[in-house]
């Protein structure tokens, strides 16, 4: 199911979408965009090789087996991580995630389906099958564990504060006392904020994209969410955003599933761990989220259980 996007949400996915096609150049100009993931000075995206044959004693991959396709649910405003642009097509670090899985455990790119979940219905999407896997900036905790399973961590990010370029103010989580904040339903660095030792003033919304129109028209004063989301969304605005560079969280990012499906959580990892150790991971990496400010640095190791 498609959750509907208000107009100026809209219009700020439309605005991302054409700028996305339409960068490239010197990086490190003032008001210049970098290149993004697909486009023509892009480093090129590694294509993933079918595994055939693949057996499990997962009912996720049963079913998925039998309806010849598997259902990945995924973010669509996140520039260069979990991205939809107007003509339905997906792009980001976390989409090629996704696709490497789907090839280790037998689909080729024609059989995955991408659903968009925001942050605030992961849990209850998975749970009750809406998707079979879900890659989309998701951090893995304890408390999510309880509901969900989790392969992983495939990166680390951490959550930061997205400005004005103007603001002088605001330099790190110290300093958003009595600010506006907005930051997302469901999400880590929203519980992060409304501590009372902040004393920022939260406003809540369901999609990323949102919270950057209300930053874009002087509604909020910031935004708070994962370093690797921001630095997308200052790269599409160089001119207009930044990002104050002091993470203040850990959040390593999973791949959701059905919370007792060992199996598959087991083959999601060795795909990840594989796809790390033949090069894709670092391609993959440097065609996508590598383009908007976010060095490759090496991943995190995976944490089985
Ligand atoms: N990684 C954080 C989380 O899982 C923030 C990003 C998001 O909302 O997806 O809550």
């Amino acid at each position: 199911m498609k959750l509907r996007k208000s107009a100026a949400v809209a219009a700020t996915i439309a605005a991302l979408a054409l700028t996305a096609t339409a960068c490239g150049g010197k990086s490190g100009e003032a008001g210049d965009k970098p290149e993004s993931p697909g486009g023509k000075n892009a480093p090129k995206l590694p294509e993933y090789k079918v595994k055939t044959g693949v057996k499990l004693d997962s009912a996720t991959l049963k079913k998925a087996q039998k309806d010849g396709q598997i259902v990945f649910g995924a973010k669509d405003d996140q520039p260069y991580l979990g991205f939809e642009d107007s003509g339905g097509k997906r792009s980001g670090f976390d989409i090629e995630i996704a696709k490497m899985v789907a090839a280790d455990l037998g689909f080729k790119p024609d059989q995955i389906k991408f659903k968009t979940v925001d942050s605030g219905v992961r849990e209850t999407s998975i749970s009750k099958g809406q998707v079979d896997l879900y890659v989309g900036t998701y951090t893995i905790n304890d408390e999510r564990k309880k509901q969900v399973g989790f392969a992983g961590p495939y990166f680390m990010a951490g959550a930061d504060l997205l400005v004005r370029k103007d603001d002088k103010s605001i330099t790190g989580p110290d300093s958003v006392k009595g600010k506006k904040v907005c930051s997302i339903v469901g999400s880590t660095p929203l519980q992060e904020i409304k501590k009372p030792k902040y004393g920022a003033k939260t406003v809540e919304l369901a999609k990323y994209s949102e919270c950057v129109q209300q930053l874009l028209n002087d509604e909020v004063d910031a935004v708070t969410t994962d370093d690797a989301i921001l630095k997308g969304y200052a790269a599409q605005r160089p001119s207009k955003l930044k990002v104050v560079g002091k993470p203040f969280t850990k959040e390593p990012y999973g791949v959701g599933m059905n919370k007792d499906d060992k199996a598959l959580r087991k083959a999601v990892s060795d795909a990840i761990e594989a796809h790390q150790k033949n090069g894709d991971y670092k391609k993959a990496y440097e065609a996508t989220l590598g383009l908007s400010g976010s060095p490759y640095s090496e991943p995190p190791a995976l944490e089985r259980y």
